[in-house]
């Protein structure tokens, strides 16, 4: 397999994948296109640009690129001076993970699967799996916004002791503050549910200004 990626400027993209760990095996072009391979070990992506570029949004995810040694690209990346956002260290990246976006705004995550042997494993992994549920949560504690007790019942009927950090809501309008545990079990398996984020501007905003 061979992903592709349409790209704007060639040349800034195959930059930023050099960065990667990346380097050009093959290219081409024509009067209105350009290509390039990119390798890195076994994994090849194709850069392809047109012109007239296309016009491809910002994609929240291009690549997700795994290496065995995430703090040496971060110091590559550092140096070439591309913001790195550190997202934590998910269940599926115990190395860490970062976040980049490359020359067409386009999100590309690296992560290391294994914990580093310098790092202690962390009291919340397993607990927490979504690192954008906690920073939701970061973000509604900021707001200060007042916590609730989680409002999941269980078959008991007895209410969850847990403090309730996080909203969500679906798309019939139904909302429920909760927990981060419930909030994951949640998000995991009703597939309408999203995390109400204060963040954005509602409804309420929309009526109040018309
Ligand atoms: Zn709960």
């Amino acid at each position: 397999m061979i992903a592709a990626a349409y790209v704007k400027d060639m040349d800034a993209s195959r930059a930023f994948y050099e960065l990667l760990g990346f380097r050009e095996s093959s290219a081409g072009q024509a009067e209105i296109s350009a290509w390039s391979v990119m390798r890195q070990g076994e994994l090849s992506i194709l850069l392809a640009s047109t012109r007239p570029a296309l016009d491809v949004p910002p994609l929240p995810l291009l690549f997700y690129f795994f290496y065995s040694d995430l703090d040496a690209v971060v110091s590559v990346l550092d140096a070439a001076g591309v913001p790195v956002t550190r997202t934590g260290h998910p269940p599926h990246a115990l190395g860490g993970e970062v976040k980049v976006l490359d020359p067409d705004g386009n999100t590309v995550l690296l992560g290391q699967r294994e914990r580093s042997a310098s790092r202690p494993p962390a009291d919340d992994e397993g607990l927490i799996r979504f690192s954008i549920l906690r920073e939701a949560a970061a973000l509604v504690s900021s707001r200060g916004v007042a916590p609730r007790a989680c409002q999941v019942t269980g078959r008991d009927g007895g209410r969850c002791p847990n403090p309730a950090e996080v909203k969500l809501a679906d798309s019939l309008g139904d909302s429920a503050w909760v927990c981060l545990p419930h909030a994951e079990q949640i998000l995991v398996t009703v597939p309408a549910a999203f995390i109400a984020s204060h963040d954005e501007r509602g409804i309420a905003a929309f009526l109040a200004g018309h």
